[in-house]
């Protein structure tokens, strides 16, 4: 297949590894945070990490919408689910997840509330269309790359005058929880995070360019180098990172240069700024309560705001106490750290919205199952040792 197999190619992938060995400095230590679950994903399915030196580390970033989403706004969801006449339309990484006593979007589809799967927020516009004595409210979660398709269900729904059509938005802004994770002190017990630079996320970047993380290179002297999904594309972007790193540079560099320009969409960033705002705060899980870090729809839109059309209260919830996606998505703790994982935890039973998502990163760990060489190898040295 053209412009995928050659980013998964072994002999390149081999003499990138080749790279970054020969320019890490054996004195020192590297430690990178890659934001983007589908970095993630990469790093665990190809393992990348078995290929870098022992002293280049890569830390998993809070970069899965579905993960960050807290407990309260998945049983906020239920609620608007169980209204009569409502269907609540939502992508199916959400299903599964964990709410508040053992409840879950799947469970109260089981027990009677019209939850429909969808793959696109248009979906949820046809069943408003089709099914106009049902309120159809589509559960809008996702980072900076998900917020244009709603604001093009919202045009539509506002084009076809649909009055029994409304979004329940939490839609998440990336630069804000690259702040926090900078800034964000750390929690008693908790170990620091020493983040030296970012992979900076792809798909995101495509809509919001490169500027926005101007201010982590200048302010906070951490570089961050942008970079596509593919392994070698990872591979690429730390040997990038290890380069800024060794010459004290600290820049925004564009690996994914395929796909990503400095400006970005501007097409779809004036649609976005159109239809939302900035809301005052917004809770992440792990992350805490991130003042500005999330949109709304503007009062022109109001009318097609599921916030404003139902009464639901906001309920702030715990997530389960032994559950560890909190530090995770901070950047503190590997899922195999989480007593949890793969015990009690796994993705037919998950624990946590870190092992439902297909970007969490304990479903990463878990499904490519590369802990278990690992474990295998310090059993292995530690009976060589005895
Ligand atoms: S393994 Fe399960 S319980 Fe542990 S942090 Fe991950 S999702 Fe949470």
């Amino acid at each position: 297949m053209k412009y995928v197999d050659e980013y998964r190619d072994g002999a390149r992938a081999r003499a990138i590894a080749a790279a970054i060995a020969a320019e890490v400095q054996p004195d020192r230590s590297y430690a990178f945070m890659e934001f983007c679950g589908g970095h993630t994903h990469a790093i665990s399915r190809y393992g990348i990490e078995d290929l870098l030196p022992a002293n280049l580390r890569m830390i998993h970033g809070p970069g899965c919408p579905v993960c960050v989403l807290p407990v309260g706004r998945i049983d906020h969801a239920i609620g608007l689910a169980a209204r009569p006449g409502v269907t609540l339309c939502t992508y199916a990484d959400l299903m599964r997840v964990p709410a508040s006593k053992g409840a879950s979007l799947l469970k109260a589809k089981a027990a009677g509330a019209d939850i429909r799967m969808i793959y696109s927020p248009l979906d949820a516009v046809r069943i408003a269309e089709t099914e106009p004595q049902r309120q159809v409210v589509f559960f809008a979660i996702g980072f900076e790359t998900t917020t244009p398709p709603t604001a093009v269900a919202l045009k539509l729904a506002e084009a076809k005058n649909l009055e029994n059509f409304s979004v329940f938005c939490n839609h998440v802004l990336t630069p804000v929880a690259m702040r926090a994770i900078l800034d964000t002190p750390v929690a008693d017990g908790e170990p620091p995070v020493a983040i030296e630079g970012f992979v900076g996320p792809a798909h995101v970047s495509t809509i919001i360019g490169m500027q926005p993380y101007e201010e982590f290179a200048r302010n906070d002297r951490k570089p961050v180098v942008i970079a596509g999904f593919e392994p070698l594309d990872v591979m690429q972007a730390i040997l990038m990172l290890v380069r800024q790193v060794n010459e004290q540079r600290c820049e925004v560099e564009n690996q994914y240069i395929r796909a990503v320009t400095r400006a970005g969409n501007v097409t779809a960033q004036a649609l976005c700024a159109e239809v939302f705002e900035v809301r005052e705060d917004f809770e992440w899980r792990g992350l805490g309560v991130l003042p500005a870090s999330a949109l709304r729809l503007r009062g022109k839109y109001a009318r097609f705001d599921a916030e404003q059309r139902f009464a639901v209260a906001t309920v702030r919830a715990d997530d389960n106490p032994a559950c560890e996606c909190g530090a995770i998505l901070r950047g503190q703790k590997k899922p195999v750290e989480c007593k949890l994982f793969g015990t009690v935890c796994t993705p037919e039973t998950p624990m946590g919205a870190c092992m439902v998502s297909s970007e969490g990163a304990c479903a990463a760990h878990w499904t490519y199952g590369r802990f278990r060489e690992h474990q295998a190898r310090a059993s292995a040295q530690a009976r060589t040792a005895a």
